[in-house]
């Protein structure tokens, strides 16, 4: 078991900052996901934590012992990329093999223990039947998995995941996601997952970092950073939010159509940002009446559009509940209806 330590991490390529002063604790045995925006370093720091890539400054620790300068092969790094890169003409097995095969003599353990090594990998990615196939005769989530084996071979101290399932279609990608969750439990390798899907990152990671041009801005366990971002940025990137500029008038604080409790927004505070779900239909002190302007299914839910009565342009509000709900309720355009607000929460960013 390793732990992976990261202290004040500097990375440019040219002009551009790919990582600033970037720093974090990854724990042994831990499934962590790093998350954020196409381009705001996530690939360049596994990287740099493989020893492809050179941090510019700063300091890569891996399992207590300093590895910024440490070559690739010194590291026990296990590698899945999104494309596979597999070896098309080795077959499942040799390409599982490869890491082991490629060890320097006296570090290759006997043919008779590669062999049960690979063995054992099938048996453990439930790939048994296709053994002796090659990859161009496997399906998209059949060589992921193939990938995974050929990592987990060399008994990594560290297993880095670069989208490893982004090229693969919703339905196989969330098999997949939960599958490897399952293998984790059983193996606890140290691992990074890279994706830029927040649904899958929330859903298998032990925690979740969220990068933003190349710095950290948050990092906690996945329901804590969902409910409680530190940043809009953190809030708008981990599922869907309106905003609504705050606006003082006299003593009082609007956003949108409320006005908020005194008190409840801090002095620096510009916007509040509000989730769909959290747009409620009851009738309490602090709603506001608004006519309802659209109503849509989507699956077992209702999306439904709203705006005060006899205003124009942009100030609409955006609420979701179970479609259910929404049929009891009698939600139909033209409706005036009572709605509040669940939770909100501001920010000066
Ligand atoms: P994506 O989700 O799109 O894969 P990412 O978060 O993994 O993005 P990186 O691949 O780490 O982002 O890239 C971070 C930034 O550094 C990007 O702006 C990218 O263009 C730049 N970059 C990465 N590698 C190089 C390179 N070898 N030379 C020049 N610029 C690079």
């Amino acid at each position: 078991m390793t732990t992976v330590q990261l202290r004040g991490v500097q990375k440019r390529f040219g002009d551009h900052v790919a990582l600033q002063d970037f720093s974090l604790d990854v724990a042994s045995g831990e499934l962590l996901a790093l998350l954020g925006p196409s381009g705001c370093g996530k690939t360049t720091l596994l990287r740099i934590i493989a020893g492809l890539e050179h941090a510019d400054a700063g300091a890569v620790w891996l399992g207590g012992v300093e590895a910024t300068r440490l070559p690739v092969q010194q590291r026990r790094v296990g590698f899945v990329f999104q494309n596979y890169a597999l070896f098309r003409h080795l077959s499942v097995a040799e390409n599982i093999a490869f890491g082991l095969r490629v060890r320097p003599r006296g570090e290759r353990p006997p043919e008779a223990k590669i062999q049960a090594r690979v063995d054992e990998l099938l048996g453990l990615m439930q790939l048994g039947f296709a053994k002796d196939r090659f990859p161009a005769q496997l399906s998209g989530g059949q060589r992921q998995r193939v990938a995974l084996a050929r990592a987990l071979a060399i008994d990594p101290a560290v297993l880095l995941l670069d989208e490893p399932f982004g090229a693969l279609d919703t339905q196989v990608r969330t098999d997949l996601r939960r599958w490897l969750r399952t293998l984790h439990d059983e193996l606890h390798v140290t691992s990074l997952l890279v994706t830029h899907d927040q649904h899958e990152a929330l859903e298998v990671a032990d925690r979740v970092v969220v990068m933003n041009r190349g710095h950290l801005e948050q990092v906690g366990e996945p329901q804590s950073v969902y409910e409680e971002p530190a940043s809009a940025f953190v809030h708008r990137f981990l599922g869907e939010a309106q905003v609504f500029d705050l606006e003082t008038r006299g003593d009082a604080v609007h956003a949108g159509p409320w006005r908020l409790p005194g008190g409840s927004v801090p002095t620096d505070a510009k916007r509040v940002l509000v989730r769909p779900h959290d747009v409620e239909f009851v009738a309490a002190p602090d709603s506001v009446s608004l006519e309802v302007l659209q109503v849509r299914q989507v699956g077992p839910s209702a999306r439904v559009t709203l705006r005060p009565r006899g205003t124009q342009g942009p100030a609409l509000v955006e609420a979701q509940l179970d479609h259910a709900h929404a049929v009891t309720l009698a939600l139909e355009p033209g409706r005036e209806v009572p709605v509040r607000l669940r939770h909100w929460k501001a920010y000066a960013d």
